[in-house]
């Protein structure tokens, strides 16, 4: 759980260059998993982050600070464990790295699933569900997916299967 009695060495709050407070002392990770059908658009896993952590009541993808010792992978896949309780199998499309500008750094493991799933811990996550681009600006949004999103559509990530409007 990542709200332990007793959290684990790097889940604690830091403060970068630009003294912004960050939880994760070595910066944070997280899957977003997307699911490709043969007809419709991508959809993505997004989780409703509950009152007992920051951010709460947006969306965003299940993820969090990465423990001393960890690899941004390891702490993303306990962070889905302890989100969503439930890891698929995935394969890694892409990685990118968010720099807030002050060098506190959150890694996104970009993950295709081969199929979509309902599952959640209670004690982090109020709901989730699979979203489309679109379908993700008319929800309330963690600032990092939101900024996921804007890179995505800016640049051109390897996803553009997206051709209705
Ligand atoms: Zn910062």
């Amino acid at each position: 759980m990542s709200t332990p009695t007793r959290p684990a060495p790097g889940e604690r709050w830091t403060i970068c260059r630009l003294d912004h407070v960050h939880w994760g002392a070595n910066g944070g990770a997280g899957l977003l998993l997307r699911h490709a059908s043969a007809e419709g658009e991508p959809r993505y896993l997004l989780a409703l982050r509950s009152r007992s952590v920051d951010e709460p009541a947006t969306w965003g993808m299940p993820g969090g600070a990465i423990r001393d010792g960890e690899m941004p992978e390891e702490a993303a896949r306990r962070e889905m464990i302890e989100e969503v309780a439930h890891v698929p199998a995935y394969r890694i499309a892409a990685e990118r790295v968010q720099d807030c500008g002050g060098g506190w750094r959150f890694h996104i493991l970009l993950a295709d699933v081969d199929r979509l799933f309902d599952a959640y811990s209670q004690q982090e996550t109020d709901a989730t569900g699979w979203f489309t681009r679109a379908e993700m600006h008319e929800l309330p949004l963690h600032p990092g997916i939101r900024l996921w999103l804007d890179q995505a559509e800016a640049s051109d990530l390897p996803d553009q299967a997206h051709t209705s409007q």
